[in-house]
């Protein structure tokens, strides 16, 4: 299979992290004959400092051009320390979201045995969990119309829907359901919030045509405490931007660390890959990020994007050995970790190349 990735490293740890799913996607395109071919782009601090702007017109051109995008975070401290910085790394992230139409975020929430203990969660309650979660990214209170009144005393933020993007996540998360578990549970407000009744209606529509699937509706307050208390009851879990954005944070916690947490943004075209984490200021350039989120980026990448699963199992698999040969980065070592095993960025990074290569 030939194709392009466009590899994006960003701000803070994003370098150091994403060096490592690249050198995996290289591994791979040897073992399985794939050509991969790449280029680099800069966003973030690093786009505003080579050229003012956090996503450079030249960074947007060629991520339109790839195939699939691969990045690693963007931040830095002098703009989380200005609040009311006109220009920040940020606006590069949710232009590019835009720009691609980026409108579902998936998130596995997939755990390693190894790490059940690295969870502040029992591992009893733990074990078996393997979520996958669809969040609408292009809607709702974030885009809706916002307002302060004149005396700005009052202020507003509009939770807007239409129906077509309820329906075109839906549709994702109902196909993804039917090669996974078979179960959707549909996370909305549709006792209070009108936005949530159109989304209730839209997904009870759509359901009749995957009949293989069994359908749940939950409102969020309840799916926030299901999620703690019995995470292994949900398979795909579909829900809108603001509830989405909160239930994945808390999930985020059952996998007990964020360096081993990917996501995928999809739209109808180039999708974009990334870990969950940010740019980690306080760990940057220190070679103690967790390289496992970017790595398993490419293998959500492979999976998704290019349909390449037993290349991304191989990558998982890769990964499972790691842990269990019981290796660790700082992050997820614990007061049993061998002290001779707790491995910095590069030697965890070329740990899981040497599993790859069997
Ligand atoms: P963060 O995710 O960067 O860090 C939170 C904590 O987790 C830190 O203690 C950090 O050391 C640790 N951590 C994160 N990734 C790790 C890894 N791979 N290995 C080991 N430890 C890891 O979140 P933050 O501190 O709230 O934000 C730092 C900067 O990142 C801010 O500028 C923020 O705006 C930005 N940010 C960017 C993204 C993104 O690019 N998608 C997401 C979140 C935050």
């Amino acid at each position: 299979m030939k194709k392009h990735i466009l590899v994006i490293p960003g701000d803070g740890i994003g370098p150091e992290v994403t060096t490592w799913g690249k050198a995996v996607l290289e591994e791979i395109a040897a073992q399985y004959n794939h050509e991969f071919t790449f280029d680099e782009a800069l966003m973030g601090h690093a786009g505003i400092e080579a050229t003012g702007n956090p996503l450079p017109d030249e960074t947007l051109e060629k991520a339109k051009a790839s195939d699939a995008i691969l990045f690693g975070a963007i931040g830095h401290i002098k703009y989380d320390n200005d609040p009311s910085a006109k220009v920040r790394p940020e606006q590069g992230l949710l232009k590019i979201r835009k720009e691609l139409g980026l409108y579902a975020n998936l998130r596995p929430i997939m755990l390693f045995d190894e790490l059940l203990d690295a969870s502040s969660l029992k591992p009893e309650v733990l074990r078996g969990t393997d979520i996958l979660f669809f969040r609408e990214l292009t809607g709702d209170v974030y885009f809706g119309e916002k307002t302060r009144s004149e005396d700005r005393n009052t202020a507003s933020d509009l939770m807007i829907y239409h129906r077509y993007e309820v329906e075109r996540i839906a549709k994702k998360a109902f196909e993804a359901a039917q090669v996974r578990g078979k179960r959707l549970c549909s996370v909305d407000k549709a006792n209070v919030l009108e936005s949530s009744r159109l989304w209730r209606e839209v997904v009870q529509e759509l359901a009749k045509q995957y009949p293989d699937v069994e359908t749940e509706h939950m409102f969020i307050d309840n799916a926030a405490m299901q999620l703690v208390k019995n995470p292994k009851k949900f398979d795909v879990v579909l829900t809108a931007n603001l509830f989405g954005d909160i239930l994945t944070d808390e999930a985020s916690q059952i996998a007990g660390s964020m360096g081993m947490l990917a996501s995928a943004s999809i739209g109808d075209g180039t999708g974009f890959f990334e870990p969950i984490h940010g740019s980690a200021h306080d760990i940057a350039g220190q070679d103690k990020a967790n390289p496992l989120a970017s790595i398993l980026s490419v293998a959500l990448m492979l999976e998704i994007s290019f349909g390449l699963k037993d290349e991304a199992k191989k990558i998982t698999d890769a990964i499972d050995k790691t842990l269990k040969d019981g290796y660790r980065t700082g992050d997820i070592a614990d007061a049993n970790t061998d002290k001779a095993k707790i491995l910095g960025t590069q030697a965890m990074g070329q740990k899981v190349l040497e599993y790859l290569k069997g």
